[in-house]
C-alpha cells in the first residue's frame, strides 16, 4: 500500500507533463508482413514463457529455502552466526549463485533459441564466459549487500530499514556513475565516435537542441548479437550516449539521426538523474516494507545474524518486483516523450517510422506484446504505439 502510494506520487511528480503525442491507432498488418508477425510470435511466445518460468524457479527456490530450509543449510546458518559479517557475505554470495544456477537450464534454452533465430551470435564458450563474469559480479554485490544488511540490523535492530534505504540510494548513484567506467568494459569495447559525417551529425543535433551530450561511443555489440540499440548512461564526468555498432553499420543515416535525437532527449530532460530520484523516493517505504516482511519470514531471533538473509532476499525480491513494475509506468512515459522530442528535432517521421519497423523486425520483437506482460515488464511503449506517434506527428506536422 505505502509503496504503491509512494510510487504513484513519485511518478506523478516526475512524469513528463508536456511534449507527449497521442498515438494514432495502428493496424500491424499495414506495417508488418504476415511472415514477420509470425516469426516474431513464434520466437517471442516461448521466450516469454521461459522468462516467466525462470522467475518462478528462482522465486520458488528462494521461498522453499525460507519456508522449508533443509537441515544442512540451517546448521550452516547457525555456524555462520559466530562471525556475522563474514558469514553474511558468504550466505549472500551463496544465495546469488544458487539462484543463477537453478535458472541456468532455462537460460540456456533461451540462448539456444536466440542463436537459432539469428539474434545471438554467441558460441557456447563465449556465452558461458559471460555468464561466469556476470555471476561473479552478482555474487560480489550480493556479498557486500548481505554483510551490510547484517551490520545495519545489528547496529539499528528496530529501524535498519532507514539507514538501509540511504545506503541503497547512495550505492545506486555510485553505480550509475561508475558502471560505464568499470563494469561495462568487462563485457564490451567502447570507442569514441571518430571524426566524420556521423560525429558532426550528432554534434549538430545536440547543438540545435541545446543538449550537453557528453561523449558518444560506439560499442562492439556485434560480438554477441545482431540486434540494434542505443542508450544513455553515466552521470557527470561519465555521462555518455552509447550506440551499438550494429546500428551504425546497418541503418540508414536518417534512421541513425532519429536514434541519436531520441537519446539526446534523455540527456536534455535529465531522465537518468530523475530516474534515480524516483528510486530514492520509492526506496524509503520499500525498505520499510522489506524489513517488516523479513521480520515475519525469518526464524525467530535471526535478525542481526546471517540466518535472516534468505528471508531478506525473498522480501527484497518481492518488493523489487512491485517497485520495478511501478517504475515501468514512468519509464514508458519518459520514452514516449523522447520519441516526441526526436520527431520534433529531426522533422522526419518517415525515418522514425522506418526505424521502429526496422528495430522490431531485426530484433525479432513482437510489435504488439500481450497487454499484461507489457504493463508489468515493458520499459518502452510498444512498437505499434511508437509507429502511432510517427503517424500522428506526420498528420499534424508537429507535436
Ligand atoms: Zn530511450
Amino acid at each position: 500500500m505505502l509503496v504503491g502510494l509512494a510510487a504513484g506520487v513519485a511518478t506523478l511528480v516526475l512524469r513528463p507533463r508536456s511534449g507527449l503525442i497521442e498515438p494514432d491507432v495502428i493496424d500491424k498488418t499495414a506495417y508488418f508482413s504476415a511472415q514477420e508477425i509470425e516469426r516474431a510470435e513464434a520466437f517471442r511466445g516461448p521466450q516469454r514463457v521461459l522468462g516467466v518460468a525462470g522467475l518462478l524457479v528462482s522465486g520458488g527456490t528462494l521461498a522453499l529455502v525460507v519456508l522449508r530450509p533443509p537441515r544442512r543449510l540451517r546448521r550452516a546458518l547457525e555456524r555462520s552466526t559466530r562471525r556475522p559479517l563474514l558469514g553474511g557475505a558468504a550466505v549472500g554470495a551463496g544465495v546469488s549463485l544458487v539462484l543463477t544456477a537453478v535458472a541456468l537450464p532455462l537460460d540456456a534454452v533461451s540462448h539456444e533459441r536466440a542463436v537459432d533465430v539469428g539474434l545471438s551470435t554467441q558460441e557456447w564458450g563465449f556465452w558461458l564466459t559471460d555468464l561466469a563474469k556476470a555471476s561473479a559480479i552478482g555474487a560480489l554485490f550480493a556479498a557486500g549487500g548481505a554483510a551490510g544488511a547484517v551490520a545495519l540490523a545489528r547496529r539499528f535492530p528496530r529501524h535498519w530499514w532507514a539507514p538501509g534505504a540511504l545506503a541503497i540510494t547512495a550505492v545506486s548513484i555510485a553505480f550509475v556513475f561508475v558502471a560505464p567506467l568499470v563494469l561495462d568494459p568487462i563485457f564490451n569495447r567502447f570507442t569514441p565516435l571518430p571524426a566524420g559525417e556521423l560525429r558532426s551529425d550528432v554534434l549538430t543535433l545536440a547543438e540545435r537542441s541545446g543538449v550537453e551530450v557528453g561523449e558518444v561511443y560506439r560499442m562492439d555489440a556485434s560480438r554477441r548479437t545482431t540486434a540494434v540499440n542505443a542508450y544513455v548512461g553515466g552521470l557527470g564526468a561519465s555521462k555518455r550516449v552509447v550506440l551499438y555498432d550494429t546500428l551504425l553499420d546497418d541503418l540508414e543515416p536518417a534512421q541513425v539521426r532519429s536514434v541519436v535525437a531520441h537519446e539526446l532527449a534523455h540527456q536534455r530532460y535529465g531522465d537518468l538523474p530523475k530516474g534515480i530520484l524516483w528510486l530514492a523516493i520509492v526506496t524509503v517505504p520499500a525498505a520499510y516494507l522489506a524489513q517488516r516482511l523479513t521480520e515475519r519470514l525469518a526464524p525467530s531471533g535471526a535478525i542481526g545474524s546471517p540466518a535472516m538473509l534468505p528471508a531478506l532476499a525473498l522480501a527484497v525480491a518481492l518488493v523489487s518486483f512491485a517497485v520495478g513494475s511501478a517504475g515501468n509506468v514512468l519509464s514508458r512515459q519518459v520514452e514516449a516523450r523522447a520519441d516526441a522530442f526526436a520527431l520534433d528535432l529531426t522533422r522526419d517521421p518517415a525515418a522514425f517510422i522506418g526505424l521502429e519497423r526496422g528495430l522490431a523486425t531485426r530484433n525479432v520483437s513482437d510489435p504488439d506484446p500481450p497487454r499484461v506482460l507489457h504493463l508489468l515488464f515493458g520499459t518502452h511503449p510498444t512498437t505499434l504505439e511508437r509507429i502511432g506517434y510517427g503517424e500522428a506527428w506526420r498528420a499534424r506536422g508537429g507535436s
